[in-house]
């Protein structure tokens, strides 16, 4: 018989409904088998249960869980029993998150979010914002400019299908390299030898021909004789399957960056961050929210510039906002990674990562356009790929690269740049999509035994779970989204792996506490009567709820931050 321990059993009603969720684990862990059944009973009598699932991670065994079920009011008593014969001590479940922020005073000034905001509106938010709150804000330029929304001019000269060469710029397709044309002739004359040149903006490759006058250069010979003559000027990779085949007569191909952003400025982005507070100097704790680190989570910065704004906006009319801003240094990076967001918004939706290309020989072929680039939240020094850490890859072509080496990448290096220079900074919220999640440290474990960066200690583990219930219990204040406590811990916990991510570095490094949050929660169905995932760019109407619900949460952070500084001040 195996024994169980209730780890985890809290209900909580929400819009009219009740729900129950329960994690169990059982002594017999290595058997898949093992069936545990959660039976539950509520205040008035009604019983009813359900079953958990066996959760495994990295080929261990972590517990058994369920996903909330509704239950028609506030359950009383729970008990797990197995299939093994194990029962549970019977357990009153807890009331989840059991915290609530103040009330929203009268007059309290939200909702500044009426679309979707690309880069450039962004930017203009940033500069109005400047300049209508003058005495609250400083803009902060990041140092490391980014690549910008820019790519090589790129084309295939010749027939993919048949051979062909992959023939890109080597400066980008917006420096003048756009519309640059190749092609390859017949020299028309017997024993030609093979010669490459570049004229009025035309790259001309002769081919070399036999006795006969037949062409006989490879496609391997004339990527090289290209490579070869205008290293400057083009790279050429034989296509994918083009290797050792006769090289045809082929073009003009004109290269093009293949951009179709038009109100794009096509030049090095640079990533701004607010700072709001009326002491702006330090000498206050000091809180950040940073956001769009992935460009496809188009709610993310709608989220921290909501946020922003209710304290600017509330700090005239609001007293306990007012007195917030006396008391916390505030700093916001609305958009960590403008160029892939810039690529989402006009190329290609689902971009996750930036813009920069570290793909080399035929992964650069333009077929993996959409493929390119490094995941800014993988490219972090502490627990990284290159530590052997889980959750990146050393594939340029894979959603979560880790890129060429640890902070590799002008975004991730803005980041910490701008903790490092402010020491202050005790608090962090990095924002991303989509899922309704809730973590911290630690985000990432070696295979190998499934060995996790240190675990915080009790006294911080018992900060970060004691903030994030009121953190939690702040985002459902706005239309009772209600965060799971089984997607609320550590990141290796809760959701997975995430080698090198940047509340990892900015916790184990800088001693920032550092949270995630997933915006986004799934939403019940009460006609189907199941959880529905809401995607990465909902319908506005979801992603305005998630920017309202979220930025609550964010001056919850900011109230949780203003505490600890009193509290480590009284202890003195
Ligand atoms: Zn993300």
């Amino acid at each position: 018989m195996d024994t169980l321990q209730v780890q985890q059993a809290y209900w909580w009603t929400t819009t009219g409904q009740t729900f129950l969720q329960a994690q169990v684990a059982t002594t017999a862990t290595d058997d898949p088998d093992v069936e545990i059944t959660v039976s539950w009973r509520t205040a008035d009598g009604t019983t009813g249960s359900f079953p958990l699932y066996r959760f495994e991670d990295s080929g261990e065994y972590q517990y058994h869980y369920a996903l909330p079920q509704p239950v028609p009011n506030r359950p009383v008593q729970l008990t797990a029993t197995s299939s093994l014969g194990g029962v549970s001590r019977a357990i009153t479940p807890t009331l989840w998150p059991n915290a609530s922020p103040p009330p929203l005073p009268a007059g309290y000034q939200k909702d500044f979010i009426d679309a979707y905001l690309t880069p450039v509106d962004i930017q203009a938010r940033i500069k109005r914002l400047a300049r209508q709150y003058r005495d609250l804000v400083d803009v902060i330029d990041l140092p490391n400019k980014t690549q910008g929304y820019r790519r090589n001019a790129v084309g295939y000269l010749g027939d993919p299908a048949v051979a062909a060469l992959v023939v890109e710029s080597v400066r980008f397709g917006d420096q003048n390299m756009n519309g640059v044309q190749v092609r390859t002739v017949d020299p028309g004359r017997t024993n030609r030898p093979l010669t490459v040149g570049y004229r009025d903006r035309v790259l001309t490759v002769s081919l070399a021909t036999d006795t006969a006058g037949k062409t006989v250069s490879t496609t391997d010979e004339v990527a090289a004789a290209i490579n070869a003559r205008q290293p400057d000027r083009f790279r050429a990779t034989v296509e994918d399957g083009s290797a050792g085949l006769p090289m045809p007569v082929a073009g003009p191909t004109r290269l093009d960056d293949g951009l179709q952003g038009t109100e794009v400025p096509a030049r090095p982005w640079t990533v701004q961050a607010l700072r709001l507070g009326v002491h702006r100097d330090g000498s206050r704790v000091g809180v950040l929210a940073y956001s769009q680190e992935h460009a496809r989570e188009w709610a993310t910065p709608l989220v921290t510039l909501e946020f922003a704004e209710r304290m600017l906006a509330n700090a005239r009319t609001d007293p306990a906002t007012r007195e917030l801003l006396e008391q916390v240094d505030i700093f916001v990076i609305p958009m960590v990674n403008p160029d892939g967001a810039n690529y989402s918004f006009n190329d290609f939706n689902f971009q996750r990562k930036n813009l920069v290309n570290h793909c080399t020989r035929a992964a650069r072929d333009p077929k993996n356009r959409t493929s390119w680039g490094v995941d800014i939240n993988r490219n972090y020094t502490v627990g990284s790929y290159f530590d052997g850490y889980v959750g990146a890859s050393a594939n340029c072509l894979s959603g979560t690269y880790a890129g060429t080496a640890e902070l590799s990448e002008a975004e991730s290096g803005n980041v910490i740049a701008l903790a490092q220079d402010h020491p202050n900074i005790k608090f962090a919220m990095n924002v991303h999509s989509y899922g309704g999640y809730f973590m911290w440290p630690p985000g990432a474990y070696r295979a190998d035994g499934r060995v996790t960066l240190p675990r915080p200690s009790i006294d911080e583990s018992t900060l970060f779970l004691n903030s994030a219930r009121r953190i939690v219990g702040a985002i459902a204040q706005e239309r009772g989204t209600v965060t799971w406590p089984s997607q609320t811990g550590p990141v290796a916990d809760v959701l997975y792996s995430a080698a090198g991510n940047s509340a990892d570095q900015l916790y184990y490094e800088l001693g920032i506490f550092a949270w995630d949050f997933e915006v986004g929660n799934d939403r019940w169905n009460p006609a189907t009567n199941q959880w529905e995932g809401v995607g990465f760019q909902p319908p506005f109407d979801e992603a305005h709820g998630e920017s309202q619900e979220y930025a609550g949460g964010l001056v919850e952070m900011v109230r949780v931050a203003r505490d600890h500084a009193a509290a480590e001040a009284a202890a003195g």
